[in-house]
């Protein structure tokens, strides 16, 4: 049955017989969790992957030299105010107890981040308590003109001042994201909170663990179904999608559409690897925050893993650029041109049939692992509903725009 939706046609499936059958471009978490749910509600998915490993962006492999688990695309924590994805995570893999305490290397000193009261202490030589350094921040440092933030930039100055948006974010975001705080918007630095405690946990989330033995076990357990097949070194064909019944689609949007109208901003990275023996650092993550130093943060990835040991240890040096046609997009650029062009490729996946949209690059947007696996179960739900109800699947379940 086709309808006419958005002026494109979008095919109706009813589920009329068990075995629907999907295919999922990319063997991420969005691939992964889509795949499984359908799976288990009687259907049957083949998830295809151009690289030749599961896990996306997530993916974890131990360095053959020193056996530490190395976060192969630089550090993720898993974190979630979701207890349901908590427990789904849970229910695939052993999660050890991690907090994620980063430090920062700036104007030639270590500091605590997030920022809270051990870094304000330290940057001002102060002895505040919590309530004297609240009052001091808000009435001696913090920009109270600003009501509003909307930017980056407005978002520091309102919560805490200039020195500290120096010192801290202003040289790190302009390497990282290649541009002026003041043209990102404020939803970046919302990520972070500021605390006027010495709590130096960088997430403020109920969850947070890391999975025992690297990210890849977990999502080979998510796909580890009978009725999933992984087919691993696989492009995306066009002629494919004529063996399906649906497809999810989670590489980059613009990709989907061989960048007809140009090709949406992302940051890559790149990774200056090397080995040490003993403490490299001291701590899982230290920022960056001078400009002039190149990269934005060293990562030991041995301290992900506190309960095992290891002679040697690995770092990683992560260096941020604009992405290239041949290289891996990691974070979405979402500046006023790159909405635009979004804008355009939304109108055109809403306007095509039999193919959903999904996680980070499938609708561009900076999504961590925990909604990326939250948004991958309500798609995957969405879909079961729309075929029982004989109503359209839509191309997005999230709005990208
Ligand atoms: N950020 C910063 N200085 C830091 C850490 C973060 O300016 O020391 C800014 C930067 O713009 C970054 C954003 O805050 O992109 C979000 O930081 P987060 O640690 O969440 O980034 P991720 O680990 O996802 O790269």
């Amino acid at each position: 049955m086709l309808r006419q939706v958005n002026g494109g046609p979008v095919q109706v499936i009813r589920i009329r017989r068990s075995d629907v059958k999907f295919l999922l471009v990319g063997a991420g978490l969005s691939g992964a969790v889509i795949g499984r749910k359908l799976a288990e509600a009687g259907h049957s998915a083949t998830v295809i992957d151009g690289r030749d490993h599961i896990g996306g962006n997530c993916y974890t492999t131990r360095d053959a030299e020193t056996d530490v688990m190395v976060h192969v695309y630089g550090p993720h924590i898993f974190h979630t105010d979701d207890e349901e994805v908590w427990n789904y995570v849970n229910s695939f893999t052993t999660f050890m107890p991690y907090k994620n305490r980063v430090k920062t290397t700036s104007q030639g000193q270590v500091f605590s981040l997030p920022i809270n009261l051990h870094t304000i202490n330290q940057y001002y030589n102060k002895t505040l308590r919590p309530a004297e350094a609240r009052d001091f921040i808000e009435n001696e440092i913090a920009d109270k003109s600003i009501t509003d933030p909307q930017t980056f930039e407005e978002q520091a100055m309102r919560f805490v001042g200039p020195d500290l948006y120096e010192a801290f974010f202003k040289g790190y975001t302009e390497k990282q994201w290649g541009c002026s705080p003041t043209e990102l918007p404020a939803s970046i630095l919302k990520r972070l909170p500021v605390r006027f405690n010495y709590d130096d946990n960088y997430f403020f989330h109920a969850f947070q663990g890391m999975p025992e033995n690297g990210y890849t076990p977990m999502i080979e357990a998510i796909l580890d179904h009978p009725s999933i097949e992984v087919k691993l070194g696989t492009l995306y064909d066009p002629a494919m999608a004529e063996g399906y019944d649906h497809v999810f689609w989670s590489g980059p949007l613009d990709g989907y559409f061989d960048y007809e109208l140009g090709r949406l901003g992302y940051r890559t990275l790149d990774f200056e690897k090397f080995t040490e023996t003993g403490d490299y650092q001291g701590c899982a993550v230290m920022n960056y925050g001078d400009r002039d130093v190149p990269y934005t943060r060293i990562t030991e990835h041995k301290h992900f893993a506190p309960w095992e040991s290891h002679e040697g240890t690995v770092c990683y040096k992560e260096f941020s650029r604009s992405c290239e046609p041949e290289d891996i997009p990691y974070y979405p650029i979402r500046q006023v041109k790159e909405k635009a062009l979004l804008a355009d490729y939304v109108e055109k996946a809403q306007a095509t049939s039999g193919v959903t949209f999904v996680g980070r690059l499938g609708t561009y947007r900076y999504l961590d692992m925990d909604v990326t696996i939250r948004e991958a179960l309500d798609t995957a739900d969405a879909f079961l509903k729309h075929a029982q109800d004989g109503t359209a699947m839509p191309a997005f379940v999230m709005n990208p725009l």
